[in-house]
């Protein structure tokens, strides 16, 4: 029997999986490997993916990945019964006890002055963000790691002015399966921080432990913070930490980020594992006496062939033999081992894969798992079911229900929608409008004083207050879309849109994640593409990218409204919906074109985990606002301003560089001029509609004000309905605006962006030609 056939409420054991390279060493990471026990929850609204849980918490994968597994029926007599009462709970549950336990060195420290570089790793959701936003402050910096677009983040550690703490990017193993988990692998690896924070989350320790066993074999100080220690007790479960430490070999802090309980301790031991360079006590988790103890023989073995390899390029001796087992290219290719070594390894591998029974990677996986089951069942004492997980099960029973599920997504975004662009957004705006009117008068009349030449009154009035104004205007929108989006997020609810959405973004190459930036897009492009940041790969990333622009925005609205109540006021709903489905047509299209052109590698897999539904912490919330905002400001300025003030010189000037009276005889009506040929084709042959269109690139709202000064308000008169038609499917398709285009690029690079502008006008461009034809046909 295979997974994808198991039924709701069904029970089963893994016997085998399938699939191979990346996507099956990411099951096997997941926890999902032979012997384990997983019951099916539901499948989505739309028949895929599928909601399992195992290993005590909730996984969604798509069927046909799903049909890779093997499974055995389970009657729900035999399922392991994980009642765990009776147990002796600890003495102090959620005490770390100083670290009593914990030999403490003495030994020589880093010498006075060092600076103390952490990294923090943990998996996604175990609250990396809420422990790092309390560690830092304000004292944090955000950018990419170098070479890929993966989010960084940088601080200090309060109170301690000599450390530095990176936040890297949430991640369930050290194996190069996503872009961030190479990142994160390299960061631990190459940038050799001082000392390691792992995150762990103590409602799922069973999963969580699996990176922590990676990370202690990379011999870098650590110490593990057991994170939400305030949830677990809170529904009467129990750590004990100072039996985990001894396990584990590595201080353990009970915390809980979100109340900043333990924190102060977890920093303490962090400073002194770093300073004293404290190491695991401990590396080697595979018994000599488990299964007669094939893989503890082959791991030593295959550590004993390569280490002088291993020392020789700086790799962890015990990390690079258990990546090697697990055939981890990357590795085997860093290591130079030669002919003779290479035949070795194969060997012990093959050797271990029969005594084993298992093949390399899951007989290492299993490995794994088989220690930290014992950790848990020597140090933890769950609760039967948390009131958090009855909680998570309820909303989900509406949230992704059958028939609710689109229902109340359609909803919510709706909600938001509505609050974000007619009620908060442009209420906010308004207010920031008219003081930056107000400025504007005031340095008018201040330059007005002091005879400054007009030509550069002009550059600061129409260029600068004018076009940064307009870019400006949109902070409003961003930050209030991103209060709520973040909401959505931190709560857990985005992972279920994902799930939800998931079977209709899978035919265009993508995967449901993509979906809240493309909704986004409908808003505004900017934060649409500053959300693509919660993309886990980097193909799915640039090919979302790619793809908001052909959303209508809400600036290309009063173009539509205006030309469609002024040409087509009969057919206006019909038209505007119109234009909206259009788009997203030719997003599909232009989506299926990039999935056998540009973006043809690897998809990454749909398996992700659904986490319980939880309260967002409002200083996450209020700290990603300021950093998206500060972000919008500080990169998209300098791109803008520089594009502001070349439009207003293209305006403002002619070839001879004197200032004209009337834009009719700018360079920008020259240029337009110029271009006119190449509009004639699709029927807006007029260097009027050009201009307007030129100024269209620097808010899409300006398309029409520009317009109706230059036909002095007889638009009506001028042009034809056809030519109209065609207009508004030139303005619906082509380049967006600048802010659009300044995200962009900083998100793909200078490349991408010209890219985008290019191909969206050539699209629009034969777009509008197929609206000419076809209309002069009727
Ligand atoms: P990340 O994905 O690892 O960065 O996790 P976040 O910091 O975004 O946290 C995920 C969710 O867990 C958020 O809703 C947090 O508010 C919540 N959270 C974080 N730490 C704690 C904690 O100690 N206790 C509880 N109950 N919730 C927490
Ligand atoms: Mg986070």
């Amino acid at each position: 029997m295979k997974l994808n056939e198991l039924k709701a409420g069904q029970s089963a054991r893994v016997l085998s999986i399938g699939g191979e390279g990346a996507l099956r060493q990411h099951f096997l990471d997941m926890g999902l490997i032979p012997g384990v026990e997983v019951t099916m929850i539901k499948l989505a609204p739309m028949g895929d993916p599928m909601e399992l849980r195992l290993r005590g918490y909730e996984l969604t994968l798509r069927l046909n990945d799903a049909e890779k597994i093997g499974i055995e029926l389970l009657e729900a007599a035999h399922v392991k019964a994980q009642d765990q009462e009776g147990r002796r709970p600890a003495d102090h549950p959620g005490l770390g006890e100083e670290g009593r336990f914990h030999p403490k060195g003495t030994g020589d420290p880093l010498p006075e002055g060092t600076v103390l570089s952490f990294a923090l790793v943990g998996n996604q959701n175990s609250g990396k963000t809420t422990l790092f936003n309390q560690l830092t402050g304000s004292n944090q910096h955000v950018g990419n790691f170098p070479g890929v677009t993966v989010d960084r983040k940088d601080g200090v550690i309060r109170g301690h002015a000599d450390t530095s703490i990176t936040d890297l990017p949430g991640i369930y193993s050290m194996s190069p399966y996503s872009n961030e988990e190479l990142v994160s692998r390299d960061f631990v690896i190459n940038r050799k921080p001082k000392a390691i924070i792992n995150i762990v989350d103590a409602t799922n320790v069973e999963r969580n432990l699996y990176l922590t066993m990676q990370l202690l074999e990379m011999n870098v100080p650590m110490v593990v913070a057991l994170n939400m220690m305030d949830e677990l007790t809170g529904n009467g479960g129990t750590v004990d930490i100072n039996r985990m430490e001894s396990m584990l070999g590595v201080p353990v802090v009970p915390i809980s980020a979100a109340k900043n309980e333990g924190v102060d301790e977890l920093v303490r031991h962090a400073v002194h594992i770093a300073k004293y360079q404290e190491r695991p006590l401990r590396q080697d988790f595979c018994g000599a006496q488990d299964h007669s103890g094939a893989v503890h023989r082959a791991l030593h073995a295959v550590s004993h062939l390569i280490e002088d390899h291993a020392e020789r390029v700086g790799l962890p001796v015990r990390f690079a033999a258990s990546k090697l087992l697990e055939g981890d290219r990357h590795i085997e290719a860093q290591l130079q081992l030669d002919q003779n070594e290479k035949e070795l390894l194969e060997h012990i591998a093959l050797q271990m894969e029969s005594e084993r029974g298992l093949d390399r990677s899951a007989a290492i996986a299993d490995m794994r798992f088989e220690f930290i089951e014992k950790v848990c069942e020597s140090c933890i004492i769950k609760p039967r079911e948390s009131r958090e997980h009855k909680r998570s099960e309820k909303l989900d029973r509406v949230l992704t229900g059958k028939y609710t599920a689109i229902p109340v997504f359609i909803g919510i975004i709706g909600l938001v929608f509505f609050l974000t662009f007619f009620l908060i957004g442009p209420f906010l705006q308004n207010l920031l409008a008219e003081g930056i009117g107000h400025l504007g008068s005031l340095a008018a009349r201040a330059m007005e004083a002091g005879h400054v030449n007009p030509a550069i009154q002009s550059l600061v009035l129409d260029g600068i207050f004018e076009g940064v104004g307009s870019v400006v205007s949109f902070l409003p929108l961003i930050v209030t879309l991103f209060f709520f989006l973040s909401l959505l997020e931190d709560s857990g609810y985005i992972a279920r849109v994902a799930f939800v959405t998931d079977k209709l973004l899978r035919r265009s190459g993508l995967s449901g994640r993509s979906i809240v930036p493309m909704l986004i897009g409908f808003g505004c492009t900017v934060p649409a593409v500053m959300a693509t940041r919660t993309l886990p790969s980097d193909r799915d990333r640039h090919m979302t990218i790619l793809l908001t622009p052909f959303m209508s925005c809400t600036a290309k609205l009063p173009i539509y409204s205006f030309f469609v109540s002024v040409f087509f006021p009969k057919r206006a709903w019909l038209i505007i919906t119109g234009l909206y489905l259009l788009g997203i047509v030719m997003g599909i299209l232009a989506a299926r074109l990039y999935k056998k052109t540009l973006f043809k590698g690897e998809a990454v897999p749909f398996v992700m985990e659904l986490p319980n539904y939880r309260m967002p912490s409002a200083r996450n919330v209020l700290q990603l606002l300021w950093e998206k905002a500060r972000d919008f400001l500080q990169r998209a300025f300098s791109v803008i301003l520089i594009a502001t003030i070349v439009v207003w010189f293209l305006k403002s000037f002619d070839f001879r560089f004197n200032l004209v009276a009337n834009s009719y005889n700018s360079i920008l009506a020259e240029l337009a001029g110029l271009l006119v040929p190449l509009f004639t084709p699709v029927g807006l042959g007029d260097w009027r509609i050009v201009t307007s269109l030129i100024c269209g690139f620097m808010a899409k709202e300006s398309v029409v004000s520009v317009m109706e000064l230059l036909f002095s308000g007889g638009v009506q008169n001028a042009i034809t309905s056809l030519m109209a038609a065609s207009l508004l499917v030139f303005s619906l398709l082509y380049t967006p605006c600048v802010a659009a285009i300044a995200s962009i690029k900083r998100e793909l690079g200078g490349k991408w962006a010209l890219y985008v502008v290019l191909w969206q006008c050539a699209v629009a461009w034969v777009a509008a030609l197929a609206v000419r034809l076809i209309g002069s046909l009727l």
